[in-house]
C-alpha cells in the first residue's frame, strides 16, 4: 500500500460516543456481507459502539450498534427493537474507525470486516459458570451438626478460599456424602465464578538480557518510542542479529507502561522455540490468537483482550482485529513475509493493515526483518519510517558464506533409486559434514514427491478435475492432492487414459522424492522432513524441530517452512536444490520474494559458533538476484529491483489492483470479464489491461479472468475501481473480486 493512503483524518466520533439515548432508532451494523447498518429501536441505555444482538429474518444476530438515527425510509412502526445490549466492553472509536478504513481500502463489505471482529462466537453465548462453596456463616451447632473431623477440615479449607466439591473433597481428605451434608443444612453456600483462563501479567523485568552496543542503541531509540505517538520503525538486521532481543525491550517498556503490545507473526504455528524465549524473558506465556485455536481459548482470549487482561498478544494477521482495550505498541516480526497478505472473503495485507492501526491508536510499530521489502525501502528512504539497523550477528556467529552450483556442468547422477536432484559437490560436501559430526540442511519449495505424473507410454497427464492445475504426487500418504483446491484421490495403479499398468510415471522433484534419494545416499544420516502438508500438524513440527536442536537430526529436508525464524546452532550447511523454482513466476514480486526466501533459508546456517555454507543449485548462475545473494548485497538487488519498477510504475511507484470474475457459468463469466474490458477506463494516468484467462482458469470449479488495473499514485485506485464495476451489470453467479496491491496471480 501506499502511505499517503494513510494521510486521513481520525473523525472525532467521541461526541456521538459519549452522546447515550434512551428511545432511539439505531443502526446496527451486522457480520454480513452488506455496507449498511439496518435500523432497530432500542429502549434503555445505549451507545455507538455497544455489542447488541437483534432479530434479522428468522435469525438472532450479534452485531455492533454504528450510528445514532433512522437510515431507511420506511415507518417506524416496522423497525423491530433490539433484543438485548451484551454485557462487553463496546468497540473503541479506534476500532470502529479501523473497520471503516479496511473495508474501504480494501473494497470489502463493512459487515464482512466487522465480522472479522467479532469472530469469536462464544464470547456472546452465556459464559460457562463454575459452582463453586464458599462459608455461609451458619455454624455447625446452628445446623445441629455435630463438629466431626471431616466436617472441621472442610471448614478450615474453606476459610482460605470457595472451591468447587471435587477440590473441597481432594483438599480436606473428606467424601462427596460429607460435602453434601454441610450443604442440604446450609453451612455452605453456592457462589457461581464465570469459568475462565486466567492470564498472567508479563514481568518486564523477569530475566534482562545483556545487550550489545549496537543492540542497545536499538532497543532504546523504540523504548522512547511508547507512550509518544504514531510511528513506524523498520528494525531491519541480518539473521541472526538479535532483532527479537531487542524489539522485547520495546515489549517490555509497554508492559512497564501498563500498555498491551500485539506481536504478529508469519505463522504462529510454527513459533515454539519463539514462544519459549519470550516465556523465559517475560515468566509467562503470551496470549496466542490464530486460526486454529479452540473455541474456548478464542472466547476466553477475546475478552481478556477486551479487558485488558491479556497484556501481550502474539497473533497471526487476525490477531490486529481484536478489541484491544489499550494498545501502546504494535510488534510485525519477519514483516516482509508475504503470509501477511490475505486472500480471502476480504483481501488484505496485514502488515499495511496494522500500520494503518497504529496510526489510528496513534501508536509506534515496528517492522522487524533482514530483508525488507522494496515498498518499506523506499519509506525509510523517504524518512517516512524511521530506520534502526543491525549489521552483524549476534557474538561469534558469522554469515554464512553463499555458493552457486551450476547443475549444467555439475551434473547430478543417476543411482539405485533413479534420477538425482543432488550436485556431485553438494553430495561430497554433505558426506563432509556428517563426517564432521554436524547438521545439514536441504531446501526445496515444494511439498510431495512429485509435481506431476505423466503416463510414459501415452503422453497422459493427471490433472484436477476442479482446476487447471496437475495433481501432485504424495507418496507416503499414497494419493494424488491438487494443491490449489485441495482435492484428493487414490494414486492409480494404471494409467486412467491407456491403462498401461508401467506408464505411469512421477516427474519432477517434491521433497519426499529428495529425502528418498538422501535416504539411498546416505544410510545411517538421521533424515527428517518438514513439509506444511496436508499430513504435518503442528505437534509433528514441534517435535522435529526439538530433534533439530537436541542434534538428534543429521539432514533435515523441507519447504519453505524451514526459512522462518528457526535457529539451530549446530546447523552448518544448507542446500537449496532450485534456486530457480521461484524466478519463473511472472509477476512483479517474483524476484524479491525469491531473494527474500533464500536469504532466510540461507540465515540458517552458521548460527552458532561454526561458520555455515550454503550451495545454490542452479541452471542460471549468472542471474541477478542469485549474484545478489552470494556477495551478500541487498542494496544492488533492490536498486536493480526498484529501477525495474520505476520504469513500468509498478508499486510502489504506481498503485495496482487485480479485478478476478469468475463463475460457473463460462458464457456469462466471460460476458461480464468482457464488459468491464470495454468499459474500463485508459488514460496516461490509469491504464487496464485485459481481460485474459487466469493462468489458473477453472479453479473450484470456476472459471476465471483477470483483469490489471493500474494508475498513478495520486489516484485514488478505490474510487476508479467503484465508478468502473458500477458500470457493469453483474449477473447472479457471477463474482467480481478486487484485489487491491496483489501479491499473487493465479
Ligand atoms: P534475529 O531475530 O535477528 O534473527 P535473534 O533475536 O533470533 O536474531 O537472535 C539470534 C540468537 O542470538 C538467539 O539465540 C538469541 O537469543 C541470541 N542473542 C541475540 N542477542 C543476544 C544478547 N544480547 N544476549 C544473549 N543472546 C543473544
Ligand atoms: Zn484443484
Ligand atoms: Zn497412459
Amino acid at each position: 500500500m501506499d502511505f499517503v493512503d494513510l494521510d486521513f483524518i481520525l473523525v472525532d466520533l467521541r461526541i456521538v460516543y459519549t452522546n447515550r439515548r434512551n428511545n432511539l432508532i439505531v443502526g446496527v451494523l451486522l457480520p454480513l456481507p452488506f455496507n449498511e447498518p439496518f435500523d432497530y429501536k432500542i429502549s434503555g441505555d445505549i451507545g455507538v459502539g455497544d455489542i447488541v444482538r437483534v432479530p434479522f429474518g428468522k435469525d438472532i444476530q450479534v452485531g455492533v450498534v454504528w450510528k445514532l438515527g433512522k437510515s431507511a425510509k420506511i415507518d417506524d412502526s416496522k423497525i423491530k427493537p433490539i433484543t438485548e445490549r451484551i454485557n462487553l466492553p463496546p468497540l473503541s472509536i479506534e476500532l470502529k474507525r479501523f473497520i471503516e478504513f479496511v473495508a474501504s481500502y480494501n473494497m470489502a463489505y463493512l459487515g464482512m470486516v466487522l465480522k472479522m471482529v467479532l469472530s469469536a462466537k462464544g464470547v456472546f453465548a452465556d459464559p460457562k459458570m463454575n459452582v463453586l462453596y464458599e462459608l455461609s456463616g451458619k455454624t455447625l451447632a446452628e445446623a445441629k451438626l455435630k463438629n466431626s473431623d471431616a466436617r472441621w477440615r472442610v471448614i478450615e479449607l474453606l476459610k482460605k478460599m470457595p472451591l468447587n466439591r471435587q477440590e473441597i473433597g481432594a483438599g480436606a481428605g473428606v467424601g462427596q456424602s460429607v460435602i453434601k451434608t454441610l450443604i442440604d443444612v446450609g453451612v455452605l453456600s453456592p457462589v457461581l465464578i464465570e469459568q475462565k483462563r486466567q492470564f498472567e501479567k508479563p514481568n518486564a523485568d523477569y530475566q534482562k538480557v545483556q545487550l550489545t552496543n549496537e543492540q542497545q542503541v536499538a532497543a532504546d531509540d523504540l523504548c522512547a518510542k511508547i507512550g509518544n505517538g504514531f510511528r513506524v520503525t523498520l528494525l531491519n538486521g541480518v539473521t541472526g542479529s538479535g532483532k527479537t532481543e531487542v524489539y522485547f525491550e520495546a515489549v517490555a517498556e509497554a508492559i512497564n507502561q501498563g500498555r498491551q503490545v500485539l506481536i504478529m507473526v508469519p505463522e504462529i504455528g510454527l513459533t515454539s522455540q519463539w514462544l519459549g524465549r519470550f516465556e523465559k524473558r517475560f515468566g509467562v506465556k503470551p496470549a496466542k490468537w490464530h486460526s486454529a485455536l479452540g473455541n474456548r481459548e478464542r472466547t476466553d482470549t477475546w475478552k481478556a483482550v477486551a479487558t485488558g487482561e491479556a497484556q501481550v498478544v502474539v497473533g497471526a494477521r487476525s490477531a490486529l482485529f481484536l478489541p484491544y482495550a489499550d494498545l501502546g505498541l504494535i510488534v510485525v516480526d519477519e514483516s516482509h513475509d508475504q503470509s501477511f497478505k490475505q486472500e480471502d472473503t476480504v483481501n488484505y495485507q496485514g502488515r499495511d493493515m496494522a500500520i494503518v492501526r497504529a496510526k489510528i491508536e496513534q501508536i509506534p510499530i515496528v517492522l522487524a526483518t533482514a530483508t525488507p521489502d522494496l515498498e518499506t525501502v523506499i519509506n525509510a528512504e523517504n524518512g517516512k519510517y524511521d530506520e534502526l539497523v543491525l549489521k552483524s550477528r549476534y557474538a561469534e556467529a558469522t554469515l554464512p558464506e553463499i555458493k552457486i552450483i551450476d547443475i549444467k556442468a555439475d551434473k547430478p547422477l543417476k543411482g539405485d533409486w533413479g534420477v538425482s536432484w543432488l550436485a556431485p559437490t553438494l553430495v561430497e560436501q554433505i558426506q563432509h559434514n556428517l563426517d564432521k559430526g554436524e547438521q545439514s540442511m536441504l531446501f526445496l519449495n515444494r511439498r510431495g514427491y512429485a509435481p506431476l505424473m505423466i503416463c510414459r507410454d501415452c503422453g497422459y497427464r493427471i490433472q484436477c478435475p476442479n482446476c487447471t492445475a496437475w495433481l501432485t504426487e504424495h507418496r507416503k500418504a499414497k494419493k494424488l492432492v491438487c494443491h490449489h483446491c485441495g482435492f484428493m484421490t487414490e494414486t492409480p495403479e494404471c494409467c486412467p487414459d491407456c491403462h498401461s499398468e508401467s506408464g505411469l510415471t512421477a516427474c519432477g522433484p517434491g521433497v519426499e522424492r529428495v529425502a528418498e534419494e538422501v535416504k539411498y545416499r546416505f544410510p545411517l544420516a538421521r533424515v527428517r522432513v518438514l513439509s506444511s502438508d496436508f499430513t504435518t500438524n503442528f505437534q509433528e513440527i514441534y517435535k522435529v524441530v526439538k530433534e533439530m536442536e537436541n542434534r538428534e537430526v543429521d539432514i533435515l529436508i523441507g519447504t519453505q517452512i524451514l526459512a522462518k525464524g528457526h535457529h539451530f546452532p549446530a546447523l552448518t550447511l544448507v542446500g537449496i536444490i532450485d534456486a530457480d523454482l521461484g524466478l519463473m513466476g511472472s509477476d512483479l514480486r517474483a524476484s524479491e520474494r525469491t531473494f527474500q526466501l533464500l536469504s532466510q533459508v540461507s540465515g540458517r546456517a552458521g548460527r552458532g559458533e561454526k561458520k555455515g555454507t550454503v550451495y545454490l543449485q542452479t541452471l542460471y548462475p549468472e542471474n541477478a538476484v542469485l549474484q545478489a545473494l552470494v556477495k551478500g548485497d541487498a542494496s544492488t538487488f533492490l536498486n536493480l529491483e526498484k529501477k525495474s519498477r520505476q520504469m513500468l510504475k509498478m508499486p510502489p511507484f504506481g498503485k495496482l489492483a487485480s479485478v478476478i470474475v469468475s463463475g460457473t457459468n463460462p458464457d456469462n463469466t466471460q460476458r461480464v470479464a468482457q464488459w468491464l474490458g470495454q468499459s474500463a477506463f485508459n488514460d496516461d494516468k490509469v491504464s487496464t489491461l485485459g481481460p485474459a484467462q487466469a493462468p489458473i482458469f477453472m479453479l473450484r470449479n470456476k472459471y476465471r479472468y483477470r483483469l490489471l488495473l493500474k494508475t498513478a499514485r495520486d489516484i485514488p485506485i478505490q474510487d476508479v475501481l467503484r465508478q468502473w464495476i458500477a458500470k457493469v451489470k453483474i449477473p447472479n453467479g457471477v463474482r467480481v473480486e478486487v484485489d487491491i496491491d496483489p501479491y499473487s496471480f493465479y
